[in-house]
């Protein structure tokens, strides 16, 4: 096996380990890059791109169907063609991955195909056409994550998909059953519903998007009661079975039973870190009992040469938070003294319709740290112009501020739009901008950005247009 030598050698090409790269090549490093699949990772392949295009495809049927009317577009004949929106998803996610293998080459990033492990703490072996050895001062581990399947499901790529499946998948169900209401079983069930599928979501938490601020999550359950994309909250499943062309869900609430029949089921009930056969543990690197490598604030494993990022690393499992790692990382190993990431400031989107975001602290996490004092700030989208004139008024915006200086803490919208809204909240947060900052600042009317500002203003006492 032949040997090369780097100054960083790093394992996974997706956004996190890809963004480590190019910064590191910046900062004058020899990097080498090893990847099984295609550069871009789950992100661009498999996850958050190829998703949101069809998400639009969805959104689109949505307007003509329940919005035309309003504006005097009748549409007769309209035709729903899913597999031409999944091709369209496909050459948006190879297009994107041939921009990565661009920019590897522009940054004059060596990219070594095939499998990759850890031969010793300042090492990594490539099992690929042409196995190789590489030797670099520092790793980085950046191998993502895999779709969780609970054991005792039975394998039928077919009819029991999940993530990765539904993405080639290209007929729509009549009848689908998704099994977790979190962000990928929240996008799935509007893109299978808005393309006709009868969709019924289950999650075993008391509310959909576990974890989030309970007013974000009857809001958005009530807009998919709407669309009549039903919800079954407090129910686990227990059992899936296939025959004769059918998927049956075993499920239980509380003491209770039932049975749910469709013909694919999608499982979205979480994610596994890729941590296995990569040489971690005889290398001596740290994992937690779910399997993510252990890291300290600058991203460094027990091991001093290695590093993790990205899912690897731990939850949130969300590809900006892979990039920030990644440059962070790179950056801390350069010398450059940076403050620790703050996972409260990084936002968290969900962009069925309505689209949902937030970042910071939920109400109750803010109560609890600054009690009855907390300022909450709310504006429903029914009061702003922008969302009245294009028919969007479904959602809200809520900001909390923590009561010495007014000082932003927390955000959730509900609404067209969030997922692009929450990034003035990030920057505010960032900036440490108080309510007053952002009611003090100019935002463009007709604009869906206003009722940020309306926000502000009502966590201040003086609302205007509410
Ligand atoms: C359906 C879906 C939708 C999503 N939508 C969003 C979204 O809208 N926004 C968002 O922020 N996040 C989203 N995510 C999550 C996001 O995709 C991940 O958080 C992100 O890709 C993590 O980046 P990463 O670099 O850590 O790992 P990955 O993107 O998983 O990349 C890891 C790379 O390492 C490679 N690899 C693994 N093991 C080896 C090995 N032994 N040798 C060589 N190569 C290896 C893999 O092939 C892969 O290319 C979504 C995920 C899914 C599944």
């Amino acid at each position: 096996m032949s040997a090369e030598r780097f100054d960083l050698a790093v394992l996974g090409a997706g956004p996190g380990g890809y963004v480590a790269a190019i910064r590191a090549a910046q900062l004058g490093r020899r990097v080498a890059v090893v990847e099984r699949e295609r550069p871009g990772g789950v992100c661009l392949n498999w996850g958050c791109i190829p998703s949101k295009a069809l998400l639009q495809g969805a959104e689109l049927v949505e307007s003509i169907r329940s919005h035309g009317e309003t504006f005097g577009v009748t549409a007769t004949g309209v035709t729903l063609d899913y597999a031409k929106a999944i091709d369209h998803s496909r050459k948006v996610a190879d297009r994107l991955c041939k921009g990565v293998e661009s920019l590897l080459r522009k940054h004059a990033i060596t990219l070594f195909p095939g499998s990759g492990r850890l031969a010793s703490p300042t090492a990594l072996e490539v099992l690929g056409p042409e196995p190789k050895r590489i030797e670099a001062e520092h790793v980085i581990l950046a191998t993502g994550s895999g779709e969780l399947v609970p054991a005792g499901v039975p394998a039928d790529p077919q009819r029991i998909l999940t993530s990765r499946e539904a993405l080639e998948s290209r007929v729509i169900p009549p009848r689908l059953v998704v099994i977790g209401a979190g962000a990928v079983g929240i996008e799935f069930a509007y893109v299978y519903a808005m393309y006709g599928s009868q969709v019924t979501v289950i999650e075993m938490a008391d509310q959909m998007l576990p974890g989030a601020d309970p007013d974000v999550a009857q809001a958005l359950q009530r807009e998919f009661r709407r669309k009549k994309i039903e919800v079954r909250l407090g129910t686990r499943f227990e059992e899936i079975k296939t025959a004769n062309g059918t998927v049956r869900v075993q499920v239980r609430k509380g003491e209770e039973g039932g049975e749910l029949e469709a013909e694919q089921v999608l499982l979205a009930i979480g994610r596994r870190p890729l941590s296995r056969e990569l040489g971690l543990e005889a290398a001596g690197v740290a994992l937690d009992p779910r399997g993510f490598a252990v890291v300290d604030a600058r991203l460094r494993t027990s091991v001093p040469t290695i590093s993790a990022i990205g899912d690897l690393a731990g939850p949130p499992l969300l590809a900006h938070k892979a990039s920030e790692e990644g440059v962070h990382c790179v950056e801390g190993l350069a010398g450059i003294a940076r403050p620790p990431l703050d996972h409260y400031k990084i936002p968290a989107c969900i962009y069925a319709q309505p689209q949902v975001a937030w970042i910071g602290r939920t109400e109750a996490q803010a109560r609890a740290e600054y009690g009855d004092d907390l300022l909450v700030g709310k504006f429903p989208f029914t009061a702003s112009g922008k969302a009245v004139a294009t028919a969007h008024t479904a959602g809200f915006v809520k900001l909390l501020a923590e009561p010495r200086y007014r000082e932003i803490v927390g955000a959730h919208i509900v609404g067209a739009g969030a997922t692009e809204l929450v990034a003035e909240i990030a920057l505010a947060m960032t900036l440490e901008a108080t309510t007053a900052e952002i009611a003090g600042t100019s935002h463009a009317h007709p604009t869906l950005a206003e009722a940020i500002l309306e926000a502000a203003l009502a966590a201040e006492g003086r609302s205007i247009n509410f």
